[in-house]
C-alpha cells in the first residue's frame, strides 16, 4: 500500500498542469470521486490495524500534495486568463479605427457646386416627385416625344389629377420652378436624383444624379455658354483635357449641343471605351428655347439664356475610369476607400 502511495505521489509531481484542460484532467484523475485518491481511501479500510498509522499518515500527505497542486495551479491559470482582458500592457501597438469619408457621388456634387458658385451660380433645390407639366410640358416636350413613353418614366398613381405625377426624369423641372418665382437675371445650378425606367446594366441605372445649370439675362450668348462649360471641364477634369462641342437636339433648347471631353484612356487616339472616336460625351446644353420662356412668363424678345445638364455617375466614370456604373451603389468598401 505504501509503495502504491509512493507511485501515485511521483505521478502527481510529474503531471503538467498549465491550462484549464489539463487542470480538469488532473482533478478527474486524482481528486474526483472516481479518482485514484478516493480508491486509496477505499483500500485503506482493509489495511491491517498495525499498518493503519503510517499508511494513514502517508495517505493524508498525498491528499494534501494533490489538493495543494490543484489549488495553486488553478489560481495561476485563472489569473493569467483574467489578464487577457486587462489593458495594462502599454507596449502593445494601439488599435486603429477606419474613419468614414463622403461617398464619391457626394464629393462630386460638392465639387461641381463649388466650381459654379465661384462664377456666381446659386444652388436651387428641386422635387423628386413632379407632374407632367414641370417635367415635360413646360420644358417644351410635346405629348408625342418618346421620353414621355412608359418605357422611360416612372409614373405614380395620380388618379383624378389632370396632370400625372411621376418621378422626375431630369433635374430640369427645377428651372421652371425658379423662373416661375423669380424675374431675370437667374443664375442657378440644381443638383439631385433623377429616375428612369431603364434596364440596369454597366452603363445605366434606374436612379442617377444630375446637375442642371441655367443662366437667363438680357443678351446672354452661346459664346458665354461655351466659355462657362470650358471653365467647368478644366476645373473638374484637369487643365490639359481637351473639350469640343457638337450639335445635338433637346426639346427645351435651341440650338442644342453636346460637350465631349477627350477620352481619359486613349487620350484621343481611339479605344473601346470611346468607341474609337477619341471623345466621351459629358453633358447636354443649349440656348433656352423661347417656348420655355413663354411658359414661365418671360419675354423671349428681351431675355435669352443658356442651360446645361450632366449625369454625375457618367462624369465620374470618365474622370476616374470606373468601368461599371453599378459600382457606385454596391457599397464595396474596397471601391469607396479609393476616393
Ligand atoms: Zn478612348
Amino acid at each position: 500500500m505504501l509503495e502504491k502511495i509512493e507511485n501515485i505521489k511521483s505521478e502527481i509531481n510529474a503531471f503538467v498542469v498549465n491550462n484549464p484542460d489539463t487542470l480538469e484532467q488532473f482533478r478527474l484523475k486524482f481528486l474526483s470521486r472516481k479518482g485514484l485518491l478516493n480508491d486509496l481511501f477505499e483500500d485503506f479500510k482493509n489495511v491491517d490495524k498495525s499498518q493503519k498509522g503510517p499508511v494513514g499518515k502517508a495517505l493524508n500527505e498525498l491528499k494534501n500534495l494533490a489538493q495543494g497542486k490543484f489549488d495553486s495551479a488553478k489560481e495561476i491559470i485563472e489569473n493569467s486568463s483574467a489578464g487577457e482582458n486587462k489593458i495594462d500592457d502599454y507596449t502593445l501597438p494601439g488599435r486603429t479605427y477606419n474613419i468614414g469619408t463622403k461617398h464619391l457621388i457626394t464629393q462630386a456634387l460638392e465639387d461641381i457646386t463649388k466650381i459654379f458658385e465661384r462664377i456666381g451660380f446659386k444652388v436651387a433645390g428641386g422635387f423628386e416627385i413632379e407632374n407632367e407639366y414641370y417635367n415635360f410640358d413646360a420644358l417644351n416636350t410635346p405629348d408625342y416625344h418618346p421620353s414621355r413613353d412608359m418605357q422611360d418614366t416612372f409614373y405614380l398613381n395620380s388618379e383624378g389629377k389632370d396632370k400625372n405625377y411621376l418621378l422626375r426624369t431630369q433635374t430640369s423641372p427645377a428651372q421652371i420652378h425658379v423662373m416661375q418665382n423669380q424675374q431675370p437675371p437667374v443664375r442657378i445650378i440644381s443638383p439631385g436624383k433623377c429616375y428612369r425606367n431603364e434596364a440596369i446594366s454597366a452603363r445605366s441605372l434606374s436612379m442617377f444624379h444630375q446637375v442642371e445649370g441655367l443662366y437667363v439675362d438680357k443678351g446672354v450668348t452661346f459664346r458665354e455658354l461655351k466659355g462657362t462649360l470650358d471653365y467647368f471641364a478644366k476645373e473638374f477634369f484637369g487643365k490639359d483635357l481637351k473639350t469640343r462641342l457638337r450639335p445635338s437636339f433637346f426639346p427645351f433648347t435651341e440650338p442644342s449641343g453636346e460637350m465631349d471631353v477627350e477620352c481619359y484612356l486613349c487620350k484621343g487616339k481611339g479605344c473601346r471605351i470611346c468607341k474609337y472616336t477619341g471623345w466621351l460625351e459629358i453633358l447636354g446644353c443649349g440656348m433656352v428655347d423661347p417656348n420655355v420662356f413663354v411658359n414661365v412668363g418671360y419675354d423671349p424678345e428681351i431675355y435669352t439664356g443658356y442651360a446645361f445638364g450632366m449625369g454625375i455617375e457618367r462624369t465620374l466614370m470618365i474622370r476616374h475610369g470606373v468601368p461599371d456604373i453599378r459600382m457606385f451603389y454596391e457599397n464595396d468598401i474596397r471601391f469607396l476607400k479609393q476616393f
